[in-house]
């Protein structure tokens, strides 16, 4: 199989990469929070990537992930989910995640609210943004982030950490560039009204050096570290 015999030095380069990316941006890579993908990708893999200090994984489809959850429960990992949210999934993610980053309507905050068990932590929120228009594409628009944010912010089951974005891909750098300053502005008046805010989450395998350079503090990583999914 791939993974074994990759997996540590893949996981050495994004880190290079993440930390090259920092310099360049003048900024101190130790800020930058690595999620690794791990959706299509066995428990196996993420047992190997964990026992090597990564402790962060991300996962996009519920029946999936639980199965993973359930056979890693042995580990400290900070799960977040990361997929599209259905309301009949939210029970499974509010009982079994730290974080999710693809809120993007009151309807799905609401239920994570009310399904958090009472003796976990608060759930840690970031909304997803569409900035783009992209009608096939969740995340809230523009103009409804203040009203679900603070609806957010006043649920204490919930708490409200930043947005996260999946911009049109692009292989340029300089428009790489523009979409993500459009998502860091985003950010950054929210963070106006929500001072506490401190995740913003955007980048992937294809685009982390423009994402870093515009304030990124949350890279998602797939297919760089795991290879091609299935
Ligand atoms: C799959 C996925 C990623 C990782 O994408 P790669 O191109 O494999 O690095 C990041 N973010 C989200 C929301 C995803 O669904």
């Amino acid at each position: 199989m791939l993974y074994p015999k990759n997996i540590a030095l893949r996981w050495q380069e994004v880190i290079a990469n993440i930390e090259k990316s920092a310099n360049l941006a003048d900024r101190d890579y130790q800020t930058i929070n690595l999620l690794a993908v791990s959706k299509k990708h066995p428990a196996s893999a993420i047992r190997q990537l964990y026992d090597l200090g990564q402790k962060a994984f991300g996962e996009s489809y519920l029946t999936e992930a639980l199965d993973k959850i359930g056979e890693l429960s042995d580990l400290a990992i900070e799960w977040h989910f990361i997929g599209p949210i259905q309301s009949n999934k939210t029970k499974g993610i509010a009982e079994h995640f730290s974080w999710v980053q693809s809120v993007d309507r009151i309807k799905i905050a609401k239920r994570l609210a009310q399904q958090r068990p009472q003796h976990m932590a608060p759930l840690n929120i970031c909304i997803q943004v569409n900035l783009f228009n992209e009608t096939a594409k969740s995340g809230a628009m523009i103009t409804e982030l203040p009203t679900i944010a603070q609806f957010i912010s006043e649920q204490p089951q919930l708490k409200l950490r930043g947005i996260m974005a999946i911009p049109p891909k692009q292989v340029d750098y300089a428009k790489q560039q523009q979409q993500f300053a459009k998502i860091a502005a985003c950010y950054q008046e929210l963070k106006q009204e929500f001072p506490s805010l401190d995740t913003l989450s955007m980048g992937m395998s294809g685009d982390m050096q423009a994402a870093i350079a515009a304030g990124s503090n949350c890279i998602r990583i797939g297919t760089a570290l795991f290879g091609e999914r299935q």
